[in-house]
């Protein structure tokens, strides 16, 4: 198996581009290795999978997709959930390029490379977890690992026609996952199935003395509950979701899905998250100010380049990080530093954070009468790479029907719900209570 995923990288990577570090050597050390002492029992017995770059992986390079760590050769420790992943004897082939720092919907945020669409080379793959998307949908591996701080995993799922899961804040240990925004960031699968997805949360999920934002409650067996039984399911449709920015090929297949679920017994409604509309901008400044304080780390002196050009220490961080970050990251500490700053920080920070638990009250109202809420993942499929050089603020409302989730801390899943005329993929999203993983797998196992 580990062959083969190798080959495969060897076969289309160099079009695809979703790799920036491949760790040949190692991984097919380590599966001869288990070649030699087999343990059926192990659940991921073998499998080969690619990691995101923003989740350390002992002496492997971590780069965040930045220039600023592309030194970062030997990180000390295995971030727990590569860690759970070895344990289950998983073989880690390499690392997944992204938008650095994970701000992006493109993956053209990257300093290294651009990723391509598999289904269309002249398209994005998504973003931020563009690479982890890419990997499996060219089939270079069998799963991934990305993070979706706002809709980073389930918009590429999208996008590339794979499975994608953000799993509920707090579900998986995010200790050695590069913080971006710490209220908002979890780190998920993507996969090729729904079962297959399932397996791999029920390994990398749990308490972690290492996270004290991992939550204490039990992992079920996610991949034990997939019946194809959706008899009495009350699914809601919020109409924000399906409002005109919507493509209208994306609002069919959204149908489509809808009348399968009917004909499986489930019935739905369709409801209001009225508060959706403040979403982006309510992300976007609390996101943005978390950054500004996560990334202060990077200061030229404990990891990463130091600029060459400075004589005194305030140089040192001036220059080593005006040379190492990207655009869009300056940009968000801007942004993220502007809105915490006194006298803004009443205006903007404290306001967004009252909408957010705003927008945390429709989520609550609504699963109050139904067991789930599904709409499109994204309101277009993927874009031409390029494309992005469109006002920003565009880009940003494209988030509107991922951002909310995340806000909310509930847990989603992208499943592949259809094509455009292009053969562009599409996803169907579907959103669950706190801590309702299994229900998600059960429902999205009944549509694939
Ligand atoms: N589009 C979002 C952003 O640019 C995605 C972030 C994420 O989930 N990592 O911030």
């Amino acid at each position: 198996l580990v062959e083969s995923s190798l080959n495969r990288i060897k076969e289309v990577d160099d079009r695809v581009k979703a790799f920036i570090t491949v760790d040949e050597e190692n991984a097919l050390k380590k599966a001869e290795q288990l070649d030699q002492n087999p343990n059926k029992d192990a659940k991921l017995f073998g499998i080969p999978g690619a990691i995101k770059d923003n989740i350390v992986t002992k002496g492997l390079r971590t780069t965040c997709g930045s220039q600023f760590l592309s030194n970062f050769t030997d990180p000390l420790y295995d971030a727990t959930v590569v860690d759970k992943l070895h344990k289950a004897e998983a073989i880690t082939v390499g690392k997944l390029n992204m938008d650095e720092f994970a701000m992006g919907s493109t993956t053209e945020n990257s300093s290294y490379q651009i990723t391509h669409n598999p289904w269309h080379l002249d398209h994005v793959p998504g973003g931020s977890s563009g690479g982890s998307a890419a990997a499996v949908a060219a089939g270079e591996v069998l799963f991934s690992l990305g993070t979706d701080t706002g809709g980073s995993i389930r918009q590429p799922a999208a996008f590339c026609g794979v499975v994608g899961m953000k799993p509920t804040y707090g579900r998986v240990s995010r200790f050695g996952a590069v913080a971006f925004a710490s209220s908002l960031d979890q780190v998920g699968p993507i996969t090729r199935t729904v079962e297959d997805n399932a397996r791999i949360l029920e390994v990398i999920s749990g308490r972690d003395k290492m996270d004290m934002t991992s939550a204490h409650e039990d992992v079920p067996a996610f991949s034990e509950g997939l019946t194809g039984d959706v008899k009495g399911l009350k699914i809601a449709v919020p109409k924000e979701y399906l409002s005109e920015a919507v493509d209208p090929e994306v609002k069919e297949a959204v149908m489509n899905a809808l009348k399968l679920y009917e004909s499986l017994g489930a019935t739905w409604e369709e409801v209001s998250l009225p508060h959706s509309k403040y979403a982006a901008a309510v992300y976007y400044i609390i996101s943005s100010g978390e950054a500004s304080a996560n990334l202060a780390r990077f200061d030229g002196v404990r990891y990463g380049v130091r600029s060459e050009k400075a004589k005194n220490m305030l140089d040192m961080f001036r220059f080593s990080r005006s040379e190492g970050f990207g655009d869009e990251v300056k940009k968000r500490m801007f942004l993220g530093a502007y809105a915490l700053s006194s006298g803004n920080y009443e205006v903007y920070y404290k306001k967004a954070q009252q909408v957010r638990t705003l927008i945390k009250q429709d989520f609550d109202n609504v699963f109050a009468n139904y067991d789930v809420i599904m709409g499109p993942t994204t309101p277009t499929p993927a874009f031409k790479i390029g494309e992005k050089n469109f006002d920003p603020m565009v880009v940003y409302a494209r988030d509107v029907t991922t951002v909310p989730i995340n806000l909310a801390g509930v847990p989603a899943i992208s499943v592949p719900c259809g094509f455009s005329k292009e053969g562009l993929p599409f996803g169907l999203q579907i959103i669950g209570k706190h801590f309702a993983e299994q229900t998600i797998y059960r429902v999205a196992h009944a549509f694939e």
